[in-house]
């Protein structure tokens, strides 16, 4: 029986209303419009739209002036616990909700998958505005909700990394709060720790790395060299820095920047080497000399060859996809796209290479930095470098061979061949008890 024809005309209900958020809804219609596709089994898709565990938390944060006690919420969410421990990033953002955390967490779970590690999705988060805080608060903050908690993370259970807003700094204050708590040192807690704590070389710049890596691929299909194209990239963080950084040392002409203070545009290219001056003086991008200031909606509209949004989800809408002037859409954020921009640009001939591709360079080294921990055995960053491009390159191949073979966009292909792993491993094991 033809996969379409198993399906034909299935529908589940919606899942319940402890999720329900925009970013919730786009993760399980896409995952509905898979399933539908692919035929899968009904019993496991239906396990699969809703997380396995999810921990929300509230708890005071004392602010430095220390007659201020705020109540702030934390989350948890755990997709998948098939495949190993769970995986995925922390993010202290305003937006964060359990809906969010939890499509973030499926997301993972594809990616995970995709990339051929063994672990299943998960993310969390703070719902904080982190560039308001003092260091110490920022401290203060990530050791109480490390706390609030400990008893389901851990490097055989779930282990976090750095998101939007967290970074190196904070993985080091959850792995001391963590093995202060424990007795003893357990740096496997997380990832995207600083090195000498037993961090990767190289995973900082990482997920901008298999940025750039899909980049390549996708213009060699194309036919074009990454040398002569030009590039925007919304969101100059850890993913976008990296990315711009690495694409303009490979040749190609970033036009285009912005982070949360808007946008600049330079035709002819930007100097990386003055925007990070410029970044490191000012602490943003905005009046970078010799630069058009645009705004963040402008920028994703701008004249280029490959457009890069790495900052937040829900940036590439109806409203927008048809204004886009790009050929190759990189989606470094999660959730960037939502269902209906995906159509349009579908329709108008642009190819967009998917999150859970685009993005996976992070977890990869993630999984390497774990290895490298449990082993106490060490990689150079030539190494690190190699064996993720290699992974990326290996994963790109595989999208593209099941697009073709199956006469669909990437995202679906990509998301066929994560969701069929975990599927015949949820089917290998079998239901308890
Ligand atoms: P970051 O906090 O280091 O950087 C985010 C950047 O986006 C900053 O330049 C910020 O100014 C900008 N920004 C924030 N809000 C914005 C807004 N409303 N409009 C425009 N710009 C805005 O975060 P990051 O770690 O680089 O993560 C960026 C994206 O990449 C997120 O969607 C995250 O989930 C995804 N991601 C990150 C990793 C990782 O390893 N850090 C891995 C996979 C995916």
């Amino acid at each position: 029986m033809d996969a379409d024809d198993r399906n034909a005309g299935k529908t589940l209900e919606p899942t319940g209303l402890e999720w329900d958020s925009p970013m919730h809804r786009l993760a399980v219609a896409q995952l509905d419009g898979v399933a539908l596709r692919m035929g899968l089994d009904q019993n496991i898709w239906e396990r699969l739209r809703t997380p396995q565990r999810a921990m929300v938390v509230s708890f005071p944060f004392r602010r430095d002036n220390y007659e201020t006690v705020e109540t702030v919420y934390g989350y948890r969410v755990q997709h998948l616990l098939s495949m190993g421990p769970t995986k995925g990033g922390l993010r202290y953002d305003l937006d964060v909700d359990l809906g969010e955390v939890t499509a973030l967490a499926m997301w993972m779970t594809w990616k995970c998958a995709l990339m051929g590690l063994p672990f299943g999705g998960a993310k969390g988060g703070v719902r904080v505005n982190p560039r308001e805080l003092s260091r110490q608060e920022l401290q203060r903050l990530t050791r109480r909700f490390t706390s609030e908690i400990i008893d389901v993370i851990g490097p055989e259970r779930d282990i976090p990394a750095p998101d939007l807003g967290t970074d190196e700094q904070v993985m080091a204050w959850i792995m001391d709060t963590y093995s202060q708590q424990r007795g003893h040192s357990v740096p496997g807690v997380v990832t995207g720790k600083p090195i000498e704590i037993g961090g990767s070389q190289g995973r900082k710049e990482a997920t901008g790395r298999g940025v750039v890596a899909c980049m390549v691929e996708a213009c060699r299909e194309m036919g074009v060299a990454l040398e002569d194209t030009r590039i925007v990239i919304q969101g100059f963080g850890n993913v976008g820095g990296a990315a711009a950084r690495i694409a303009a040392h490979l040749g190609a002409r970033i036009v285009g920047l912005s982070d949360i203070s808007g946008g600049i545009h330079c035709e002819s290219g930007l100097d990386m080497h003055a925007v990070d001056a410029w970044t490191a003086e000012t602490g943003h991008l905005a009046g970078l000399p010799g630069s058009e200031a645009v705004s963040n909606q402008e920028l994703l509209e701008l004249p280029c060859d490959i457009l890069v949004p790495a900052a937040i989800q829900n940036q590439i809408t109806e409203q927008n996809a048809n204004a886009l002037q790009c050929r190759l859409l990189v989606e470094a954020a999660n959730g960037p796209t939502t269902l209906e921009a995906d159509r349009i640009l579908v329709d108008r001939g642009i190819t967009c290479i998917p999150d859970i591709l685009a993005n996976a360079g992070g977890v990869t080294v993630s999984y390497f930095e774990w290895l490298q921990g449990v082993q106490q055995f060490f990689w150079s960053e030539e190494e690190v470098n190699n064996r993720l491009i290699e992974l990326m390159q290996r994963a790109f191949r595989e999208v593209s061979t099941m697009a073709r073979a199956k006469g669909v966009d990437a995202r679906t292909a990509a998301m066929m061949l994560g969701i069929h792993r975990v599927a015949e491993a949820k089917r290998r094991r079998g239901v308890f008890p």
